[in-house]
């Protein structure tokens, strides 16, 4: 994240907004992935679930969703859903019109079917591909959307492989390094990122590391950022994994980031996983990146953390007109 980006986030959050905002902007997807977050019971809360969801189509979601952006005013959006180029002719709509006002656009997919080609020459859009491991793995878990699909799919694109490391992958020695070196060569791949699998509280699940897996999984990706340099990771940012948030209320990412679900009005909380995400097992790349940012100390005192506490603080006071202020947080300022 550039230094521009921190200080226009942080006058967002001053002003009272998130940042940040992620819409689900479909119910649907053609996949049906094991540990998948999106369709799990307690996503939505408890009350319904995402398919249960009434979510819209062709214009009405063209409409809806710029309503939601121009309510919120996000500098970054995240589309996802199920998938959303389960919407792709609204989509080639949506998308010149959301960076047309300056917001930068991320589209999460599976890429089930072909992104359409002029995707790969609009700035600031990112399109992030998930692969779910090599292969062997990748094929049973993720059809329809195999590897020889999405090879097909991406053709003259510019796409960030985004792959969540599972138990089942840390228990193959080398895993990571043959996913990388099968993925970094080819042109179309601008980068990877690499997230660890996160559980809800009380799952019990073949796809949740082991701390010892944990470590392995941090030790390699610090390894590896070295040797393939499409592996987008910071050191600082692969250094949270081993210390994620204790808490929603810790997370910089849960703060800094709204979620809407399908019906374009459902609040999907704490952050994107819903229900009651293990935060102490998280392993969400950019609550990661975020905590690493939120880690940095101005000066090498003030931690930017801090700061931003204080300032969600402030933004929430500010954005409750006549209500009286909440009272303010705790600040640890470090002599
Ligand atoms: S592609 Fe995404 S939304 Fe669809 S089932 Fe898989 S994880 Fe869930
Ligand atoms: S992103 Fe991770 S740490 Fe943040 S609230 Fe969600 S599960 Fe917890």
């Amino acid at each position: 994240m550039k230094k521009s980006d921190v200080l226009k986030a942080w006058g967002r959050i001053l002003q009272g907004r998130k940042p940040s905002l992620s819409i689900e902007i479909t119910r649907e997807c053609p996949l049906r992935c094991p540990g998948c977050y999106a369709y799990g019971d307690e996503h939505l809360g408890g009350g319904t679930t995402l398919r249960g969801l009434s979510d819209y189509r062709g214009q009405a979601l063209i409409d809806g969703v710029i309503d939601v952006v121009d309510r919120h005013k996000p500098l970054h959006l995240s589309i996802v859903g199920g998938d959303p180029l389960v919407r792709y002719r609204e989509l080639e709509t949506l998308v010149p019109q959301l960076l047309a006002r300056g917001v930068h656009v991320q589209i999460v997919t599976s890429a089930f079917r072909a992104i359409p080609a002029d995707w790969a020459r609009l700035p600031h859009l990112t399109i992030a591909v998930s692969i779910d491991g090599l292969r062997e793995e990748h094929d049973v878990r993720r059809a329809p959307a195999t590897y020889d699909r999405i090879l097909k799919n991406i053709a003259g694109q510019s796409v960030t492989i985004h792959c969540t490391v599972t138990g089942q992958m840390m228990k193959r020695p080398g895993y990571l390094r043959d996913f990388l070196a099968f993925w970094t060569p080819r042109p179309e791949i601008r980068k990877v990122w690499f997230s660890l699998f996160t559980p809800q509280v009380g799952d019990d699940l073949p796809e949740i590391l082991t701390p010892a897996e944990r470590a392995e999984a941090i030790s390699q990706m610090m390894a590896l950022r070295r040797e393939f340099s499409k592996l987008d990771m910071a050191e600082s940012l692969i250094r949270q994994f081993a210390t994620p948030p204790r808490s929603p209320e810790e997370c910089v990412f849960a703060k800094t980031t709204e979620v809407v679900s399908a019906d374009l009005t459902t609040p999907v909380t704490p952050c994107q996983f819903g229900g009651t995400p293990d935060c102490s097992s998280c392993g969400c790349i950019a609550s990661m990146g975020l905590a690493a940012v939120a880690d940095h100390k101005l000066g090498g005192v003030l931690p930017v953390g801090a700061l931003l506490k204080a300032s969600v603080w402030a933004g929430g006071w500010r954005s409750e007109l006549g209500a009286a202020p909440p009272p303010p947080p705790k600040l640890k300022v470090l002599h």
